[in-house]
């Protein structure tokens, strides 16, 4: 519901009939490589909130009877819409992220793959009928559900991948047929604005009220008042856990659906591949500058295989290119601002102090954090126990593998794990026993396909992304029940 003006030159704006409101105070958007000025953003408040549903909210009757054939026709012409625009994204997406050009072009990637996808399920959307006869009482009776849209949604989303994030959340809620808000981070808010504004073209030129689909810029005052309304049916949160456990208070009794951070295990396994599972740590540990919610955080390795490990990870380190994150070569880059880079400085200097041994890497000069590999980190430091959220890899040696698992649970996050071995044996074991959303064998923790159902457990989450479970999410049965005389 905010004024669409903060694109950059030459980035097309919306018609004037989609009616985005102004806003009095912007701020700006800040490149992470170079601190240069992307944009300004608006800054949307709670009044900006509380207009954005009262739109939604009318928009429900409208959008609850859309058919079945007219969303998938407009989720197919988002997908469209947003591809022709494919190169523009991704070099949008670099700025306000500062993430390498390569992971931003995966995102963009991704985002269409999850439009398309949410156009297919439209057609799975489906009930089924009850036999109501079991019960003496229902004999002659007729019963079945539908799965009706919930109401509004709200998705309220991080910085990292801001397209594709908000994409999980505006792709089903229309799926399903619902109105959606966006909240999107202030520290990356463009990519989503401007996607926003072709959708409400679309929408618009399918003959759907734009009003089906808004989105309200700012921070936690904007967010908090959109959680926090009666009028919000359902709140899909994408973010780190201390904000996403408030958000879970803050919108009792209403349905959250929690997707959140975690401090990703990989274990390599005293049969496994090692060059592969060296490999793993250097794509899935620094993928995205490391700021991705299942980036490899806490490797647990064997001993029979710890020494070669370190030795082979250490010859191949200097392979993450430090760089300008517009260079396609580039595979790590400044992370999101100073803040953040302080953090993880702090929290690097800490881990040595406490008797970490440095391998390589070290504190942040500016917001560039160097590609990091730390080893003996005393379990109860911040960067083994919480989410580093950054270009840092911890190694830890255990003696087995039944204690490398052991290791991994040890944690209150359990979002995605990883296990390198060349054993069914291990491999199901570790599928069995992780106490994950996910568990990778020989892949990295990273790899996330946008159909599959993905979430966190404990204190990563609750709840499964993915068009078909977020359908789930935003949708309720309905039961009939019918005694045909
Ligand atoms: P964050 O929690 O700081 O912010 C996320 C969003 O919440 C922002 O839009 C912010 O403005 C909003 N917000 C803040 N306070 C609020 C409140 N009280 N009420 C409502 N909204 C509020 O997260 P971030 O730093 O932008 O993103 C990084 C985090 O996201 C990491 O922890 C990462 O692991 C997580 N993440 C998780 C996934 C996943 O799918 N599990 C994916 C990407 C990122």
């Amino acid at each position: 519901m905010t004024n669409p003006r903060p694109h950059p030159d030459g980035l097309p704006l919306g018609a004037d009939h989609l009616r985005w409101a102004e806003c009095a105070q912007t701020e700006p958007v800040l490149f992470p490589f170079d601190g240069t000025e992307v944009a300004r953003a608006p800054v949307g408040t709670a009044e900006h909130a509380a207009q954005a549903l009262e739109t939604a909210a009318a928009a429900r009757p409208e959008l609850a009877a859309l058919s079945s054939g007219r969303r998938r026709a407009v989720l197919l012409a988002v997908q469209n819409i947003l591809a022709e625009h494919r190169a523009a994204f991704e070099d949008l997406l670099v700025l306000e992220t500062g993430k390498p050009l390569v992971d931003c072009r995966t995102e963009v990637a991704r985002t269409l793959t999850t439009w398309s996808a949410a156009a297919e399920e439209v057609a799975h959307i489906r009930g089924e009928t009850v036999p109501l006869d079991l019960q003496p009482q229902g004999e002659g009776m007729l019963g079945y559900y539908t799965r009706r849209p919930a109401g509004v949604v709200v998705g309220i989303s991080g910085f990292n991948y801001p397209l594709l994030l908000a994409s999980h959340k505006l792709a089903p809620a229309l799926a399903a047929g619902c109105p959606v808000i966006l909240k999107p981070s202030p520290e990356a808010p463009l990519a989503a604005l401007w996607a926003v504004d072709l959708i409400r073209g679309v929408l618009a030129a399918h003959g759907i009220t734009p009003g089906a689909v808004q989105l309200v810029t700012g921070g936690a005052e904007a967010g908090e008042a959109l959680v926090k309304d009666p009028r919000t049916a359902v709140v899909s949160f994408t973010g780190s856990a201390a904000v996403g456990h408030r958000i879970a208070r803050d919108a009792a009794p209403r349905r959250v659906l929690l997707e959140l951070g975690s401090n990703t295990g990989l274990i390599v396994a005293e049969d496994a591949n090692l060059s592969a599972a060296v490999d793993a740590v250097i794509r899935g540990g620094f993928y995205a500058n490391g700021q991705a919610c299942i980036s490899v955080q806490r490797v647990v390795l064997t001993e029979p295989v710890a020494d070669a490990f370190e030795e082979l990870l250490l010859s191949r380190l200097p392979g993450v290119l430090v760089g300008d994150p517009r260079d396609g070569n580039t595979r790590l880059a400044e992370v999101i601002d100073s803040a953040a880079a302080d953090r993880i400085s702090s929290w690097i200097t800490a881990a040595v102090d406490g008797g970490a041994r440095l391998l390589a890497g070290g504190t942040a000069e500016g917001r560039s954090v160097p590609p990091t590999v730390l080893a003996d980190v005393p379990p109860d430091c911040a960067v083994w126990r919480e989410e580093v959220f950054g270009p840092v890899v911890c190694l830890q040696r255990v003696p087995n593998f039944a204690a490398a698992v052991e290791s991994v649970n040890d944690s209150r996050y359990g979002l995605h794990a990883a296990v390198y071995t060349a054993s069914l044996q291990n491999a199901f074991a570790a599928i069995n026993a992780l106490d994950v959303g996910g568990v990778v064998v020989n892949e990295i923790p990273g790899f996330r396909s946008d159909i599959m159902p993905y979430g966190g457990v404990k204190d990563s989450g609750i709840g499964r992304e993915g068009p078909r479970y977020a359908i789930e999410e935003f949708t309720v049965t309905r039961m009939a029940l019918i005694r045909p005389e």
